[in-house]
Parts: structure tokens; sequence; C-alpha cells
């Protein structure tokens, strides 16, 4: 059987470096034929050893300079150069013009999204790590995804327990799905708390090690929140059959409650490389080698009810649903520039929500949105919240 032809972007970041251990570790069935990676031109230099693909693309044009000159300094004989892309226009042409059979996304945020349209439109399958591209633009992607007779297949390991628990039965059996959240650091944090929480608290994730950007989502719970919009897109299921419980664990990766009271799960470690696998290989399962999973170990699994009032993102995820049109786009881009400024340490950590809520509420949203208004409502996003931001500090000052 030929390999399955693999293009990742975003492959020196946290799902990268995991899609690449396991494309090792099935060299005889998968062929990583295109990488692409923001700047971190070295790393990439790595991986084009490993893996020698076709062609490689880096946002950071100053990076992939660098990069042409190693490749032609010579030191590397035996290496085939792959054909360099650069800027945020080549990252879309590498995945127009490499032929490949499925594109992991896994570049975060918004900036994500025009290549994953590019693979739709040219016959690749999603493997779909970018969320936000799902939640800013879920009715372009899945009617793209259905025309062209092409699978959006989830890597977000909630969202792959649900698919995994869905084989074998159809969407009309399903009563609810409930998608795990392990809390994140702030779990147990009263309301005062964290008030005060730092930048450095935030980044400390219980369970999972992540890029700054979902650890920070997670300690807000915004990754759920965005992860219920992608389970409505994904699995077109209306936010009514949508849940969430607390599972600090993060063993269980969600749950398909059948109308007939089954319960169906996917157990699994905390570890990314399980659903990469699965959306590269499914529906087969092949062997992976992954720490196990050892109840008598664990002793108990715990759970408990989301708390929406420390955590408004939750509460705001179902307003969104309810609002329909561009209000997820402004959702996802408000929160992404918050989140960079809460980086930078100018807002404190209960800032984020505040003016992702705020900005919420000044949007007009468009139904039936088509491109062109959803990269305009998340540039007026990003734009408001920067506003408000600027208002907050002054207040604050
Ligand atoms: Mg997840």
């Amino acid at each position: 059987m030929a390999k399955k032809r693999v293009l990742l972007l975003g492959s020196t970041g946290s799902i990268g470096e995991s899609t690449d251990q396991v494309v090792q570790s099935l060299a005889g069935e998968l062929d990583l034929v295109g990488l692409a990676a923001h700047s971190s031109w070295e790393r990439l230099l790595e991986q084009i050893r490993i893996h020698s693909p076709e062609a490689v693309a880096l946002v950071n044009p100053e990076a992939a300079g660098k990069l042409r000159e190693s490749l032609a300094s010579g030191k590397d004989d035996s290496l085939r150069s792959p054909k360099i892309y650069e800027g945020e226009e080549g990252l879309v042409e590498l995945v127009r013009e490499t032929e490949a059979d499925v594109l992991v996304a896994a570049i975060s945020g918004a900036a994500g999204l025009p290549a994953n349209i590019a693979a739709l439109e040219t016959g690749k399958d999603l493997a779909l790590a970018n969320k936000e591209s799902l939640v800013m633009s879920g009715s372009i992607l899945t009617r793209l995804a259905r025309d062209k007779d092409l699978r959006i297949l989830p890597v977000d390991s909630e969202h792959s327990a649900i698919f995994q628990s869905l084989q074998g039965s159809s969407l009309e059996e399903v009563e609810r799905i409930i998608l795990t959240a392990s809390g994140g650091p702030f779990r147990q944090t009263s309301a005062e708390e964290l008030k005060d929480v730092t930048r450095q608290d935030a980044l400390n994730h219980p369970t999972w090690e992540m890029g700054e950007k979902i650890t920070i989502d997670s300690a807000t719970l915004m990754n759920k929140a965005l992860e219920i919009i992608e389970a409505r897109w994904l699995f077109d299921l209306p936010p009514e059959q949508i849940e969430v419980v607390v599972h600090p664990q993060s063993i269980i990766h969600s749950l398909v409650e059948y109308r007939d009271g089954s319960t169906i799960c996917q157990l699994g470690p905390p570890d990314m490389r399980v659903p990469i696998q699965y959306a590269l290989t499914y529906p087969r399962r092949l062997p992976l080698p992954v720490e196990r999973v050892s109840l008598a170990e664990l002793g108990q699994l715990t759970f408990e009810s989301p708390d929406t009032v420390r955590f408004p993102a939750l509460r705001l995820a179902y307003e969104v649903l309810e609002q329909g049109g561009t209000a997820a786009t402004v959702f996802n881009a408000s929160n992404e520039i918050a989140v960079s400024s809460f980086l930078k340490e100018e807002i404190p950590f209960l800032g984020i929500l505040k003016v992702v809520e705020t900005c919420l509420k000044q949007h007009n949203a468009v139904d039936n949105p088509d491109l062109e208004s959803i990269f305009a409502a998340d540039e007026w996003a990003r734009l408001e919240t920067e506003k408000i931001l600027r208002l907050e500090c002054k207040e604050s000052a």
C-alpha cells in the first residue's frame, strides 16, 4: 500500500512535535511531504534532515532566508533541498502546490484558517488541531468538506474521544455528548484569589503540557468554551446536546450518551500522540508506545460540575452559539488579543474574559457570513479589543 502523504503546518510547536514522533514511529505508513513553521528555522532544518520533505514554509521571511543560506552552504550534501516558501501567502501556496492526502493543521489561532481552506479546496482531508479556525468559520469549513467529500478529523483529544465513541453508531442515536475538562490550574482557586493570579500561575497546567496560548485558554476555561463550539460543527449537534463535566485526572477524554441510556467513552493517557495517530490512520488502530492507563493504580476518577460564575467562558460559549453568525468569530479573535495582552502582563487574569464579553456586547452579528464577512468580523474584534484594553489600562492607571 502506498504511504499516506502528510502535510504538517506548525511543525515545531507542541502538536507538531508530537506529529513528527507519530510519523517517525509509523515510517512504513506515513510520509511527511511538507512542513511549515513560523520562525524556528533551526528546528525545521533538523526536521528536514529526518523527513526530507518536498517542500517547507516559514512564515517569517528572515527565518526563511536563514534556512536557505544554511541549506545552500553545502554542509548537507546528502540532503535533497526542499522547495522553500515564505510569508503568510507562502503557507497557503505550500498547501495548494504540494500533493498530499491529509493536512495536519497545528497552527494555533485564526492564522491557520486560510491554509485550512486551501487544503479542502485542493482535495486534502484535514486533521484538525487548530480549533480556532472551526470556531471562527465552522459553517464554511464543514460545507466545503461536505461538497468535496473530504473529512475533517479531530485531533483535539476530547473531540477525538467523541469521534472514537461514535464509531458504529449514528448521530440520531445520540442523546448528548459530554466534553471533559481538567478544570485547569485554578479549579480550586476562589473568586477572590483569582484576582491576583499571575502569568506564571496560569502557565502551570496540572495534566497537559501544551503551547502558551492554549494553556492560558485552559486556565480561563476558554479552551473548553471553544471546544463546545468546535463540537457543534464537527458533530453537527445543537448546543443543548453538548455538555461539559470537570474531570481533573484527564483520563476519560469525553463521552457520548445514547438514547438507550448507554454511555460510551474513550480513556487513555494524556498524550496527544494518541488522537494524532488515530486521525492519521483512521479507521485503523496501529501500535503506539505511549504509557498505558492502569485503573487500579489510579484508584479513582473524579467528576464535578463546572463553575460558570468563576469561569464565565462556558456561559459565553452557549450565548455565542445562540447568536450564531459571526459571534463565534468575534469571541475567538477577542480572546486571542486578550490572552496575548495577559501574557505581556498588561491585564489581570480576570480581565481576559471581561474584555471578551465587552467586545461581544458591542458586536452586531452577521448571519450566514461568507469568508469576507468572517475576516471582517475577525479584524473588527481585534481592533475593538485593543480599544477596550487601552480604556481598561487608563482606568486602572
Ligand atoms: Mg482539547
